[in-house]
């Protein structure tokens, strides 16, 4: 029966993160989509227009009738109705490229999801995904698709740390025994970080630059250490003033300076983490170090300042974005690892 099930179905994980969906489908043995979590809409009719990298580019620059909206921005479900229109687009979007016969049945999927949603939440994704084509639906934890992803061993005794950095927040969690000892997030990650650069030009240069020029000047040229502070960028914006289009030069510096509180804030929560600890599940933090996973893992040089602040050694994963829905894509196919994440 499993067997006959398996041939005329596939399974799918999907890393719903605040920033990026992506999708893993275990028949095909890869991630099929990797897409913005954006949607723009009509104002007036709420029809959707755009999902994905399309309605990213359109961020900050819609005409009137049309809105971008990024549904899961802080980490929680912000408009549900949204929410679901995207999930139902990825969903089926990566069931178009499985063969006909793989879709005579329904997939079972897993959903990673931030961890601190509210019950509500949890059912709107269950909903939702099946109401979007799925038949069995199971949601994971991120930190613990995250740390499966990267290889901790989470089903061993021996404790581990994850710190995923993501879009709208940063969750730190200390898995052992199998289970989630402990985790917290904030609503601290990329975007706080771009908004800082936001704001760093604003007082600084009086130049309004819009939120996409900030994340690419934070990708291109920001740091948590001083290690590439010699490099320059020219920016574009508005002129606060003369309300004109004006060009400014930045430097690597001042982006860190600009990224600085932000990054303390976050190197914060991991010492409160600590605190949480048990000495024992301590001791193998010292020995196992701290593993970063999400976007925000491949700032760089934050794995240095972090390892300053600690004393323990700090790991970026390989593939941070990916590292959850690698996690899920693990579960799909370890039915030990499903049965173990019942629920
Ligand atoms: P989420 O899980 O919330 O969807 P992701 O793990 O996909 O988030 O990470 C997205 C965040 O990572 C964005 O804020 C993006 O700007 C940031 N990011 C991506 N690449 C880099 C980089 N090279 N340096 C710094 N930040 C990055
Ligand atoms: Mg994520």
């Amino acid at each position: 029966m499993k067997y006959l099930t398996r041939l005329f179905s596939t399974d799918i994980g999907i890393d719903l993160g605040t920033a990026n969906c992506l999708v893993y489908v275990r028949d095909l043995d890869r991630v099929v989509l990797n897409e913005p979590s954006v949607v723009v809409r009509q104002v007036n009719t709420h029809e959707v227009r755009y999902v994905g990298a399309r309605a990213k580019e359109m961020l900050g620059k819609t005409p009137a009738n049309l809105e971008a909206i990024r549904p899961m921005k802080d980490g929680v479900i912000a408009n549900f109705e949204v929410t679901e229109a995207m999930l139902r687009e990825f969903i089926q979007k990566s069931l178009r490229q499985v063969p006909w016969y793989r879709r005579l049945l329904p997939p079972r999927v897993v959903v990673a999801v931030p961890s601190g949603i509210t019950e509500v939440e949890i059912r709107a994704v269950k909903d939702s995904s099946k109401r979007a084509g799925a038949g069995q639906v199971r949601l994971v934890e991120e930190p613990m698709a995250a740390a499966i992803g990267v290889g901790l061993p989470v089903t061993e005794p021996c404790g581990s740390m994850i710190v995923d950095i993501g879009g709208g927040t940063t969750e730190v969690a200390i898995i052992s025994q199998g289970g989630i000892g402990y985790s917290d997030s904030i609503r601290v990650g990329g975007d706080e970080l771009d908004e800082a650069v936001m704001q760093y030009m604003r007082k600084n240069y009086n130049l309004l630059v819009g939120v996409l020029s900030a994340e690419r000047i934070k990708i291109a040229i920001g740091s948590a250490y001083p290690v590439r502070d010699e490099v320059k960028m020219e920016i574009r914006g508005l002129d606060m003033n003369g309300h004109v289009p004006k060009t400014v030069t930045i430097t690597g510096a001042e982006v860190r300076e600009a990224l600085q509180e932000q990054v303390r804030t976050i190197a914060e929560k991991i010492h409160a983490a600590f605190e949480h600890c048990k000495p024992d599940l301590a001791a193998d933090l010292v020995d196992r170090g701290i593993m970063l996973a999400g976007g925000g893992a491949l700032l760089v040089g934050l794995d240095k300042l972090l390892t300053e602040e600690t004393g323990l050694p700090v790991f970026p994963a390989d593939e941070p974005l990916n590292a959850v829905v690698k996690g899920t894509g693990m579960m799909l196919n370890d039915e030990d690892l499903w049965e173990f994440n019942e629920n």
